[in-house]
């Protein structure tokens, strides 16, 4: 009797990684076979082992380095003409050592894998790994059900989502010439869903209901998430193929070691995510802001991005840390963190709603502004910091912190927090929403391998 057996394939960046590994994690406790698929240069720079999900590398054309600011219309041109030969080659060998593939989990931003797969009679299952609502908001545009038009200041009505001025909406919605090789990137997600056998997203149901049951009317939609270590939401769910994220790097340890001795409570934890950038100005009125806000802050500033802080700060700055990189669940775990000011990445908002800490929101672009929208005004975990002429100032920012820290709101915040902490357990813990998704995955494809 052939073994179902699954490929996952993660677009190569860190917050597309993260949650498909998660995922990948998730089957293999079902008793899945798993087997992940990397770019060469990725697996050679950033090497992947577990005793559970094996790897297979394709290329991607660029197996001896990445150019920096590689532009991404390229770099899916060439993963389209390297990696559909390679990943051929993959599924060739996986025949031949007796471990078909059953079927691809693919991130959309690959739209070529459908295709690819169909040929060999290979399920496919895109993962987004936005919420929903984007997802949502991208395949109305690619519909052509989404004009913005003349009429700048005038709310977007669609059904599911509430009123969303254009400024809520993502960037590269709004802005398109800015940005017309990503814009095209998640519209092209949708070039290929209708011969797709699953759509999954990285929510829980009762988080994105309403627009969850429209976005089903155009794709098989199934919410999986959150994909975030089971340890990390219950203990009680923690088993050995579920272990957290890169703790055994150095700032690991310097950034537990710097939380243990903090009050609990008392810590604003400030990261960007793996990509966004900070002007030099927005950089020091957050630095300020921190300042005037009188309590212990930990600050992850890339190595990259660390010349933009203010002259001697980092140095000078006893009640922060101010450290390149941490082990970002660890941290929002640690009940020394109460308040977090994020840039509302998808993954980062999330891990912040699982583990219960309330958010101030300084989206910088892409699908974080809608995400902040969220956060502040349909699920109350948090506040989002409104800028003047795209920078937020340090009293904006001071009062934000205190706002989500403080007082009633805060309390209510807490409160908001608490209960979606409790649902996101809920729904991956056994029988739950996501839970019960994922194991019909499962069967679906133990049923169609034999
Ligand atoms: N992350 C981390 N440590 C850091 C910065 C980021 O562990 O110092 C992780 C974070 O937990 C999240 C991911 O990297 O899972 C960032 O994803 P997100 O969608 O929030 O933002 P992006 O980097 O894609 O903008």
């Amino acid at each position: 009797m052939a073994e179902a057996h699954c490929l996952i394939f993660p677009f190569p960046i860190q917050g597309h990684i993260n949650p498909m590994l998660q995922f990948a994690k998730r089957l293999v406790h079902k008793g899945l076979r798993v087997t992940l698929i990397l770019t060469r240069y990725l697996a050679k720079t950033s090497p992947f082992h577990s005793p559970t999900i094996a790897v297979e590398t394709i290329s991607n054309g660029l197996d001896d380095g990445e150019p920096h600011g590689f532009p991404v219309s390229s770099y899916l041109s060439l993963l389209k003409e390297h990696g559909m030969a390679s990943l051929r080659e993959a599924l060739h060998r996986l025949i031949r050592c007796g471990r078909p593939a059953t079927c691809i989990v693919y991130d959309p931003f690959i739209t070529w894998v459908p295709e690819l797969a169909g040929e060999y009679g290979i399920k496919t299952a895109a993962f987004f790994t936005q919420s929903c609502a984007v997802d949502y908001i991208y395949h109305r545009l690619y519909s052509g059900d989404l004009k913005i038009g003349e009429e700048e200041e005038k709310a977007i009505e669609l059904p599911g989502l509430p009123p969303l001025l254009p400024a809520d909406l993502p960037s590269f919605v709004t802005l398109p010439e800015s940005y017309p090789s990503l814009r095209d990137m998640v519209t092209d997600q949708f070039k290929h869903i209708e011969n797709v056998d699953w759509v999954f997203c990285n929510t829980l149901y009762e988080l994105e209901k309403e627009v969850i049951d429209f976005m089903a009317e155009h794709a098989p939609v199934k919410a999986i998430g959150p994909t975030i270590p089971s340890m990390y939401l219950d203990r009680k769910l923690a088993d050995d193929t579920d272990y957290g994220l890169s703790v055994f790097r150095p700032e690991a340890r310097l950034c537990m070691d710097w939380l243990n001795r903090q009050e609990p409570g008392s810590v604003i934890y400030v990261s960007f995510g793996s990509l966004a950038k900070l002007s030099e100005a927005q950089t020091a009125e957050l630095a300020h802001g921190l300042k005037r806000s009188k309590r212990p802050f930990l600050w992850v500033v890339r190595a990259a991005e660390q010349g933009k802080l203010p002259e001697g700060f980092a140095a000078e700055e006893v009640p922060g840390l101010v450290i390149s990189w941490c082990p970002q669940l660890d941290v929002l775990a640690h009940d020394a963190v109460a308040c977090f000011v994020t840039h509302c990445g998808w993954n980062s908002t999330l891990e912040a709603l699982c583990l219960g800490v309330p958010m101030v929101g300084m989206p910088q672009w892409t699908d974080q502004t809608t995400n902040s929208k969220f956060v502040a005004d349909v699920w109350g975990t948090g506040v989002r910091a409104v800028g003047d002429g795209g920078i937020v100032g340090r009293e904006s920012i001071e009062k934000c912190i205190r706002e989500v820290m403080e007082g009633e709101k805060g309390e209510e915040i807490r409160k908001n927090v608490s209960k979606w902490k409790e649902l996101a357990v809920a729904a991956v813990s056994e029988g739950g929403s996501s839970d019960r998704n994922i194991d019909d995955f499962v069967s679906t494809l133990r049923r169609l391998a034999v």
